[in-house]
């Protein structure tokens, strides 16, 4: 046990404000007064770049340049242009990384692809309470192929131990959504390896959150969200990782033309493009690509290991005041509480979990609620501040103090928490 340091003071979150080197991008980001937004794990901020660049997609390139956009805008080179952009976020190489489609479709395409590398083998090793379109998504694939699949669930204390010779494929997502522990990516990899095994990470809440090393970890398939450290936009397209050891042998199960070698040749049978390119399905959505490109546009030149910190950091200060200042309010904490096993979010437990976020959305303090009784608070680093997270905190100290989210209309649910 480690004593905890005293909660930061109001002047301590000032002065880490002004000492803060990446305090500067909020101002990049078009945030709506009164909201303190703890939800950019959830649905990115909006990008004030955002808006010109798809009203120039609209206006210029497809009400003017009509259909020659493919080639004089380079339509055709956005998957991969957007993938390079976001290969040094993630410790990958500019050739391995492509978007497409969504991370649900993503993880469909890469799991079937990677039982394709592992033919002798039926395992596909995950955990229980994984994101539950990764359960879903296993499952429908389990249902499709039959006999050549068998889906085993594991809980995290067993996982590592569970990675035996039978397995093909470990699928786990790295940053958990709900609690946000962190696996060792690069144990876990090594261990899949060892038993012959490849690996699917789901970075969905690490990409953009916290430093990442694909290939110093050995990772093989990879895949992420664009909409919610990406900024990329309300279902904003998927980013895909593939090892450039793989990018020749692995298939994707969805062979579309955009994946074929050579999709303007218009033969009529397929052969995958044999590179990053592969893992393409139908034609791109430029609106979303678009959006999405302003918003991993704004993590140019930044350093990882410090948006990282910052991360860690914004959840440090955020526990140690609840735990201070919210003592006997009933909130037990459900993420990590040493800050590397943890990504960029925090967890609190509590039975009126869901009362309590809604009474604090009213006030302005925007986070979320999972099923059955967790309060989760995002602590994006490119556009909060320290003073947000005592601000946050005094008001969720209120609102537990006053009762007020005993209030009946903050315990109708709605069809989205
Ligand atoms: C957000 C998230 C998804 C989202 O998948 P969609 O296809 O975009 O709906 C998938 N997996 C994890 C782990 C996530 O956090």
């Amino acid at each position: 046990m480690t004593t905890a340091a005293a909660p930061p003071t109001r002047a301590d979150l000032v002065a880490a404000d002004a000492a803060d080197s990446l305090a500067q991008i909020r101002g990049a980001f078009a945030l709506p007064d009164g909201v303190i937004y703890l939800d950019g794990n959830s649905l990115g901020a909006l990008p004030r770049a955002t808006a010109g660049r798809v009203a120039d997609l609209i206006d210029r390139q497809w009400g003017q340049d009509l259909i020659r956009s493919w080639n004089t805008n380079d339509w055709i080179g956005a998957p991969a242009r957007i993938g390079a952009k976001i290969a040094p976020l993630i410790g990958a190489m500019p050739h391995e990384v492509i978007v497409a489609d969504s991370t649900s479709v993503n993880l469909f395409k890469l799991v079937a692809g990677a039982l394709g590398l592992r033919p002798d083998r039926r395992v596909v090793l995950t955990e229980p309470g994984n994101f539950p379109t990764d359960l879903y998504i296993l499952q429908g694939l389990a249902r499709l192929l039959g006999e050549r699949v068998e889906l085993r669930v594991r809980p995290r204390a067993e996982l590592a131990s569970a990675i035996g010779e039978d397995v093909a494929v470990v699928v786990l997502t790295h940053v958990h959504y709900k609690s946000a522990e962190r696996w060792d990516m690069r144990d876990i990899t090594t261990r899949a390896h060892a038993a012959g095994a490849v690996t699917v990470w789901d970075l969905s809440h690490s990409a953009g959150a916290v430093e990442l090393d694909l290939n110093g970890a050995g990772v093989d398939l990879a895949l992420g969200c664009g909409y919610k450290y990406f900024n990329g936009g309300p279902g904003a397209p998927s980013f895909v990782f593939v090892a450039e050891r793989w990018q020749s042998a692995l298939v994707s199960p969805l062979s579309g033309w955009m994946g074929h070698a050579a999709p303007f040749d218009f033969g009529d049978d397929y052969r995958p493009a044999g590179d990053i390119r592969a893992q393409l399905c139908g034609t791109p959505g430029m609106l979303g690509l678009t959006a999405l490109e302003a918003g991993v546009d704004q993590f140019a030149g930044l350093n990882m290991a410090a948006v990282e910190a910052k991360g860690v950091a914004l959840g440090e200060a955020f526990i140690s005041l609840v735990e201070a200042r919210c003592s006997s309010s009933g909130l037990t904490l459900a993420s990590p509480r040493a800050p590397t096993p943890r990504g960029s979010h925090v967890s609190f437990r509590h039975p009126d979990g869901y009362a309590i976020m809604q009474a604090l959305i009213a006030r302005g303090v925007i986070g979320d609620f999972r099923a059955p009784d967790i309060l989760r608070f995002g602590f994006t680093p490119l556009y909060l501040r320290f003073t947000d997270v005592w601000d946050a905190v005094e008001i969720l100290r209120d609102v537990l103090a006053s009762g007020e989210y005993r209030q009946p209309r903050f315990a109708e649910r709605a069809a989205v928490t």
